[in-house]
């Protein structure tokens, strides 16, 4: 079960607090200094996967700093890698960033752009003596790159005539070789304690059609060759991203300083964002949805955007999560329960209050005249008064949530159960008067009366119930099928163990059929988020038709008594 028993507003870590970090302040020193003009950052994701929370983090800041810093953000495809991109992630990223509220204008560019300028600049690395074409095998060549404890070793190649090399590279290119026969490397230094910098990989041979420039290449370069330089061609100043790539800053730097770009980017590294329970790798996520763990990208338990986006998360939350996570230098976990918190804190101010019931139980008010409705008001959202009003009609039988009521309740179980009265939300005080049970003793319809003068949910002579349910007429109630959603993990730590799909949580999603709803929920409009009263938030899904709606819980709503009475009635 998702723990929805955390503090709602967990205190934003020091960064957050003074919307400064050390990103933002390396920025401002750089201004004060005159080290920069303006300021370009961009956010560079391979479009080999749908962008996930870990990458929200990335945009809000490489956007968030652009905006505050009056500079701009590009966002660029580092589409170097034509096996695994596709179409379909590269416009999935565009609606995604877009989505939570960020604009790169005119500023769209494609490593791929860039295709020419780095060909030619290989060919200058050649003309150097500092890039050779080698025909090692790969399997031998991994052998000879050595460890962290041991150097590599020289390829035999590596003393190639330039002339040799610059002939071999433009017939790499122009298709002599199969895939994988040669690769073009550049000559740094085979006993470098940086693994990065032991002659690395600036090209191969890939007989691969590229969503955007076809069948020009059957070379292309490696993202570490492509990386740096495409920042020196755009003139990004900043140029953020996560530690994992704190080693390879050595090997940019050093095609910086060997190749005539046109400006010097610097590279600043901070943590990425990890979550409790959940999995922030698009090579998992890939795995999830082809081995058919999930619906697809966008199923609302995937950590997705688009997934989130489904489920009912506004971007809004997805910003104040990142906001509050702050950005730090060291890696750390994030609890899940503090994602959930900033969900709650922006959809408390801004969804409807309705009610739904979603495992119904009969309940029957006896003097309650057959056949004889009311209309009742009920608030739209009490956190927001200009939401007003809406129109609810009562009558002689209402549906409760089962859980609602107990025929031997603990004795802290303050809701319906025999003798005891309660409110019905908006409507009047009932009290239980008996039940009715199914031939295997279950209680199927709870028989109550109830109390004319409480009309609205008070008493006149002021006595007080303990419990205020919340309900659904039978005559106009609205079947639904209501999703539940749970964490896709079951450790905190998912694949720690060492098998991540051993760790997928079976039971992630619960669907309720027979769900009943107010019929305000009939039209609600997909995507849209609502409270259901006690319950949660909950987004019409897309799956919806006309007369049977499909709701998706967002999140539940804080409930202190689930604690309490989770043994009782066995979770
Ligand atoms: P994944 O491991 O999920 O494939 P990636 O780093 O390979 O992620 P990219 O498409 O290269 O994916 O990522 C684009 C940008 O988003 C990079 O600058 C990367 O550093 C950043 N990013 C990716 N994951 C996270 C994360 N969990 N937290 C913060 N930033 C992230
Ligand atoms: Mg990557």
């Amino acid at each position: 079960m998702v723990d929805t028993d955390r503090p709602t507003d967990p205190t934003p870590t020091a960064a957050g607090e003074a919307g400064r970090d050390f990103i933002r302040d390396i920025i401002q020193a750089d201004l004060d200094a005159g080290r920069v003009r303006g300021v370009i950052t961009r956010f560079p994701p391979e479009p080999n996967g749908y962008l996930h929370i870990g990458h929200a983090k990335s945009i809000c800041l490489n956007f968030g700093v652009a905006t505050e810093f009056g500079g701009r953000c590009n966002l660029r495809f580092d589409d170097t890698n034509p096996v695994k991109e596709e179409q379909e992630f590269i416009d999935s990223i565009q609606q995604d960033v877009h989505w939570l509220g960020f604009d790169w204008g005119e500023h769209l560019y494609h490593a791929s752009d860039y295709f020419d300028t780095l060909y030619r600049w290989a060919e200058h690395l050649i003309r150097a003596g500092l890039a050779y074409v080698d025909d090692t095998p790969a399997e031998e060549m991994r052998a000879m790159r050595g460890t962290l404890s041991e150097p590599g070793r020289n390829s035999r190649w590596r003393e190639r005539p330039i002339e040799e090399n610059l002939d071999l590279f433009r017939r790499m290119r122009a298709g002599e070789f199969p895939n994988g026969a040669r690769v073009l490397r550049a000559k740094i230094d085979m006993a470098s304690g940086n693994i990065n910098l032991r002659d690395p990989v600036l090209y191969r041979i890939l007989h691969a059609a590229h969503p955007r420039t076809g069948d020009a290449w059957c070379i292309y370069p490696t993202y570490d060759y492509a990386h740096g330089q495409s920042d020196a061609i755009e003139g990004v100043t900043h140029s953020i991203c996560t530690l994992e790539f704190e080693d390879h800053r050595p090997l940019y730097d050093w095609f910086v300083e060997h190749l005539p770009v046109p400006a010097v980017p610097h590279q600043y590294e901070f943590a990425r964002l990890n979550i409790t329970y959940t999995v922030l790798s698009k090579r998992f996520l890939t795995t999830l949805v082809r081995e058919g763990r999930v619906s697809g990208w966008d199923d609302p338990r995937m950590p997705t955007l688009a997934g989130q986006r489904r489920r009912g998360v506004p971007a809004a939350a997805l910003r104040e999560f990142v906001r509050r996570v702050g950005v730090a230098k060291a890696n750390s976990v994030v609890d899940l329960a503090m994602y959930e918190a900033a969900i709650r804190d922006v959809l408390n101010a801004t969804a409807a209050r309705r009610m739904a019931v979603l495992r119904p139980l009969r309940l029957v008010i006896e003097n309650w005249e057959e056949g004889r409705t009311e209309t009742l008001e009920a608030v739209n959202n009490p956190e927001d008064s200009a939401a007003g009003t809406r129109p609810v009609s009562f009558g002689r039988e209402i549906w409760i949530e089962r859980e609602d009521f107990m025929e031997h309740p603990p004795n802290r179980f303050h809701r319906l159960s025999p003798g005891r009265e309660v409110r019905l939300r908006y409507a009047y005080f009932v009290t239980c008067r008996s039940v009715v049970k199914d031939a295997a003793g279950e209680v199927v319809e709870v028989r109550c009366t109830y109390d004319p003068a409480t009309r609205g949910g008070d008493a006149p002579d002021g006595r007080k119930v303990r419990g205020t349910l919340h309900w659904v007429a039978a005559h106009d109630a609205v079947a639904a099928e209501v999703r539940l959603y749970n964490q896709l993990f079951v450790r905190p730590d998912p694949g720690a163990g060492g098998d991540l799909m051993a760790d997928v949580n079976p039971n992630s999603l619960e669907v309720l059929s027979g769900c009943l709803l107010e019929p305000a929920l009939a039209g609600v409009a997909a995507g849209e988020v609502v409270q259901f009263e006690r319950q949660g938030y909950f987004c019409s899904d897309p799956d919806s038709a006309p007369g049977a709606p499909v709701f998706n819980r967002t999140v539940g709503l804080r409930d202190s008594w689930a604690k309490v009475v989770a043994g009782a009635r066995g979770g």
